[in-house]
């Protein structure tokens, strides 16, 4: 039998990647991942067997791991950033149990857009922060917009995943909305772009005009709490330290 190495690759290529995510793919005998992720990958791993599938075929992929595994491979899932949120980890562990096959899987953590982003942007996320995705694809929109509602009343900074797709361009202006009940028009907002990787954009908004930018499914937005301020190009989010 072989083993499950989940991975999180990071935002980007290989230089956001931790070294322990790149040891598990050398050892690897496959990788198998989004197709988009895995070109990021592929030049860096010449002659290692990829297996690419398509954006919404997640148990479908991680079934064939897991097939691929039990024959005696070993076998590196790949999602993009970390494999814990929002990525692989859980359905691949979900599969795995359901099976009812003893096999080895090993998550090994990435570093997530939120963090690479706020890294770009200065230090935004340096209080307590809630994480949030806008896809209704498996959460039902109602509790998404809950839980924009008391993130935004708990002034917590809040940092939005998959703010917008072709289906459903309005959330990202209802999430505004939202948060604006609660917050000054003027609270600095980061706007980030296909963070370390080719592309990469980063613009610094407020809440009232972040509308007025670019923003897609390879963006993530942080939204400040209301102690967050610009100064000298970078959004800083004080932790209460007296200097
Ligand atoms: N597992 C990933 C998240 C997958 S959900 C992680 O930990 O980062 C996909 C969403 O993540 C995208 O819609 C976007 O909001 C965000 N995202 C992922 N990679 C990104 C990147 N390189 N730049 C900007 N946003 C990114």
């Amino acid at each position: 039998m072989g083993k499950i190495f989940v991975i999180g690759m990071g935002p980007g290529g290989l230089k956001d990647m931790s070294p322990r995510a790149r040891k598990a793919i050398e050892v690897a005998d496959l990788v198998v991942g989004y197709s988009a992720y895995l070109d990021l990958l592929q030049e860096h791993f010449l002659g290692k067997q990829f297996i690419k599938s398509g954006m919404t075929r997640e148990v479908e992929r991680c079934k064939l791991v897991l097939e691929k595994a039990l024959e005696g491979h070993n076998v590196a899932l790949v999602s993009s950033g970390d494999s814990g949120i929002y990525g692989m980890a859980g359905i691949m562990l979900e599969v795995v149990n359901k099976s009812g096959s003893n096999i080895d899987v090993e998550v090994i953590p990435g570093i997530t857009a939120a963090s690479a982003a706020a890294a770009v942007l200065g230090a935004p996320i340096m209080h307590d922060f809630a994480v949030i995705s806008l896809s209704d694809l498996m959460t039902p929109w109602e509790l998404i917009s809950k839980r924009i509602e008391y993130a935004a009343q708990g002034d917590f900074v809040i940092c939005l995943y998959n703010p917008k797709s072709k289906n459903r361009s309005g959330y990202i202006n209802i999430a505004r909305d939202i948060v604006m009940k609660y917050r000054d028009a003027n609270t600095p907002v980061g706007i980030v772009k296909n963070v370390g990787r080719t592309g990469q954009t980063s613009v610094i908004a407020t809440l009232e005009n972040m509308l007025n930018n670019e923003i897609d499914m390879f963006t993530v937005v942080l939204i400040g709490n209301s102690q967050t301020y610009i100064e000298k190009g970078k959004m800083i989010t004080p932790r209460g330290y007296r200097l």
